[in-house]
């Protein structure tokens, strides 16, 4: 029963530094201990493990680091520094091989010009200004996908970006070794949860297959008493159980069926290497209930998650867990579901039918028992809670037929203006930047998804440098966004697209 978001010191971020050899072994030697330490200084603030390599000198040396890259599951991009000038022909083959996540470190060992010292020794040996310039042109050259941070290491802002990057490259490589099981298929007659699989292996790495619900409902009968009993005991020190579901409880066994799911459930995904699943309500089998609690918690552990078969959003839940690894606040399916429309005070209710999860809140969440209308299964447990206020990201993947499109929308969640009582799902109530009307209406012009992962933990950079090294597009609607420019970007990225693909 253990959280699947792994530690990113796990994760390797391996430094390079571009020289070459003209300028002699005393330079050459001052160039890789300032470039120690400037890896030294950064990979302090990262949240990955950052491994300084040594310096790079020469077309073949490149791209055989490439290769050991590409080959090393550990390790999940490279940051790449011209301390030097390095001919950048010598970085073709390399970049040309590399199949991780880049980043461009445009900085120098010094902060101040040494006015009165300097000699052109000093210039010889810190001249990145040209020497990333170069880079800079063979990247381009190349249409290589990466990002570009300016900046001394000791400036904070440059260690923030490059901690956006380095989560993003973490997110990416979940992606690509993601397996995510489907239970049963799409609900019936929804256009916006339907998808292109085969594209989203090559695009995203991830597999997406489907088990039919009947090998899920035989894990769950399978479920020990033993187990249950356990952990159903744990569902009551961690949260408040209602006295129906307790122990003694008229319907305490509708609570063992739940922690039933749970066991069935995990139990599979443990066994298939999976890290993300959806289930579907129309598609249950033998299952008594709707996965709720079992769902909700899964999700806080760091499985990604779709409701009605749609597996693109559960992508997004495992990657943005993954990404907010180590940090304040979680990740959780999320839908928009109705409005309150007073006017300058609009805000967003979301929720699902049960399928939340308690990772957005810092409160005890209640667990309960209460009728779900749709299904026509039993009444289903599920805990109850309200997403703490503060800032959070909802984003959303659709299928536009030639390609994915990620729309994220920064909002702000915000206190209930009255308690719920009658309401008894796990909840957010936000507001959505740069207000409700240019929010909504932006979101629907792009076709974006009625699902949407919610984040708490990271924000819509993250997802940006994301969106990036998967070179899909993202539209973002932020405090910047106006309908109008909206409008337009929409049209133009639909020329780009379509040419960036080339024809094939
Ligand atoms: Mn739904």
């Amino acid at each position: 029963m253990t959280s699947i978001i792994p530690d990113l010191k796990t994760r390797e971020v391996w430094f390079l530094t571009g020289s070459q050899d003209l300028y002699g072994e005393e330079t050459l030697a001052q160039v890789a201990e300032q470039s120690r330490a400037v890896a030294a200084e950064l990979g302090a603030g990262l949240p990955v493990t950052l491994v300084w390599k040594p310096v790079l000198k020469s077309s073949d040396a490149i791209r055989r680091l490439a290769l050991e890259v590409n080959a090393a599951d550990s390790v999940i991009g490279v940051i790449a520094w011209m301390h030097t000038f390095s001919p950048a022909k010598m970085w073709i083959a390399g970049l040309d091989a590399l199949r991780k996540p880049l980043l461009h470190l445009h900085t120098q060992a010094n902060v101040e010009l040494p006015w009165g010292e300097i000699d052109f020794d000093f210039m010889n040996l810190n001249q990145a200004a040209h020497g990333d310039r170069e880079f800079g042109y063979i990247q381009a050259r190349l249409g290589v996908a990466r990002k570009t941070v300016v900046g001394h290491v000791s400036n904070p802002a440059v260690v923030a970006s490059v901690e956006t990057w380095s989560r993003a490259a973490a997110g990416w490589d979940a992606a690509h070794g993601l397996k995510l099981a489907r239970f049963g298929d799409n609900m019936r007659y929804v256009a916006v949860t339907e998808g292109d699989k085969t594209e989203a292996e090559l695009r995203f790495g991830v597999q997406v297959n489907t088990w039919g619900v009947g090998e899920l409902a035989e894990a769950v009968h399978a479920a020990s008493g033993t187990d249950i009993d356990e952990l159903v005991a744990l569902y009551e020190d961690t949260y408040d159980v209602v006295p129906e579901l307790r122990r003694g409880g008229d319907r305490h066994e509708s609570l063992r069926y739940g922690a039933a799911i749970e066991l069935g459930l995990r139990g599979f995904l443990e066994a298939g290497g999976f890290s993300a699943f959806t289930t579907s309500f129309e598609d249950l089998g033998a299952l008594r209930q709707l996965p709720g609690l079992a769902v909700q918690r899964l999700m806080a552990d760091g499985y990604g998650f779709g409701a009605e078969g749609d597996w693109k959003t559960a992508i997004l839940v495992r990657v943005a867990s993954v990404m907010g690894a180590g940090l304040p606040g979680g990740a959780s399916l999320m839908e928009d579901y109705t409005y309150h429309l007073t006017p300058g005070e609009e805000k967003i209710l979301g929720a699902h039918m049960l399928e939340v999860s308690p990772s957005l809140s810092s409160e005890r969440a209640s667990l309960e028992i209460h009728p779900l209308g749709i299904g026509g299964k039993d009444d289903p447990v599920r805990l109850v809670f309200t997403a703490d206020s503060g800032p959070a990201v909802v984003v959303a993947l659709s299928d536009m037929r030639d390609r994915f499109r990620l729309v994220a929308n920064v909002v702000e969640n915000v206190p209930l203006d009255a308690p719920m009582p009658n309401l008894p799902v796990g909840r957010a109530v936000w507001k959505p930047a740069p207000d409700f009307a240019t929010s909504a209406a932006a979101w629907l012009t792009a076709g974006a998804a009625h699902h949407t992962v919610m984040t708490t933990a990271i924000g819509v950079d993250v997802f940006r440098d994301w969106a990036e090294m998967a070179r899909t597009e993202l539209l973002v609607i932020d405090e910047e966004t106006t309908l109008r420019d909206f409008q337009k970007e929409v049209r133009w990225n639909a020329a780009y697209y379509r040419l960036a693909q080339g024809i094939n």
